[in-house]
């Protein structure tokens, strides 16, 4: 008897932006709940979903994206690894399916240095996932995160996440670059974003129109945040400074007509942001078959 296929193609996507190859990269994603989630009520939030024909638990992904200059192979977060269970740990396989192996990884650009970013930078057993990689992170973000004594600060609730982020990068070393240019990589312009967390951080890669810029965290929930953009989460540091970015990154990216893409917004995670009646809509960028 003929078997039905379960398995999906492996979760990653190209396209070209100016001079580079930027691929999207799956590690995963949940059915969630709205635990986390201020500023909309449950069910309003719900009545959203439901007329984006989405399942009413909200569905949150994990992307990273991998920026290939013909020099070098940049990888843009790292999912969540083995951190978090079920919930993502796809990239290496993923990655593996698009032609890299973890040693042809030179750089590994960080947006932030929450779990389900920093993840992937270790394997289960806490030794470093990418042998030759340099590790970049933004000056105010490994100076929240990575300080000992603001850790030791920290409400008891918040204790863990310093703890992975500092673990994360530990068997990095020497090779944990914490960077305040403008410009970590050649050809990959940093874009500060704060609030989400101190340090969040942006990557702008120059292109057709207004370029690819890669937003990190502006949207968990991309369907509800898009046309709520005062929607936060519990995760956000500083809310107040998150609505305002995400309300400021919204503008310039539909003014701009920039291609955007996120860690939390839907596979394949490319899109433009248009107008819409209430607030922003994401538009899904056009699949290419050949680039
Ligand atoms: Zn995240």
């Amino acid at each position: 008897m003929a078997m039905m296929p379960t398995e999906q193609a492996p979760g990653f996507q190209r396209r070209r932006v100016g001079g580079t190859v930027v691929t999207a990269v799956n590690d995963g994603m949940i059915l969630g709940n709205f635990d986390a989630v201020r500023g909309i009520e449950a069910s309003a939030a719900e009545a959203v979903l439901r007329s984006c024909f989405r399942p009413v638990e909200p569905t949150f992904t994990i992307n990273t994206y991998l920026v290939q200059d013909g020099a070098r192979n940049v990888l843009i977060d790292t999912g969540s690894g083995s951190l978090m269970g079920a919930f993502g740990g796809r990239l290496l396989g993923n990655l593996r399916a698009a032609g890299l192996a973890p040693g042809d990884i030179d750089a590994v650009l960080l947006t932030h240095l929450h779990i389900d970013h920093v993840g992937g930078l270790t394997d289960a057993a806490g030794a470093a996932s990418f042998e030759r990689a340099e590790i970049f992170v933004a000056e105010a973000e490994g100076a929240f995160w990575l300080d000992p004594e603001r850790a030791a600060r920290a409400p008891e609730a918040m204790r863990p996440a310093f703890a992975t982020a500092a673990a994360a990068l530990a068997p990095y070393g020497a090779r944990v670059r914490r960077f305040t240019g403008l410009e970590p990589i050649p050809g990959i312009r940093a874009e500060s974003l704060p609030g989400h967390t101190p340090g969040h951080t942006g990557y702008r890669i120059d292109g057709d129109a207004g370029g690819l810029l890669i937003w990190g965290d502006i949207v968990h929930l991309p369907d509800i945040q898009s046309r709520r953009p005062g929607v936060t989460l519990a995760f956000d540091i500083d809310p107040v400074q998150a609505e305002a970015t995400r309300r400021r990154v919204f503008d310039m990216a539909a003014r701009d007509r920039l291609l955007v893409a996120g860690m939390h917004m839907h596979f394949p995670g490319f899109a433009n942001v248009a107008l819409a009646s209430e607030g922003y809509a994401l538009v899904p960028a056009l699949w290419m078959p050949a680039l």
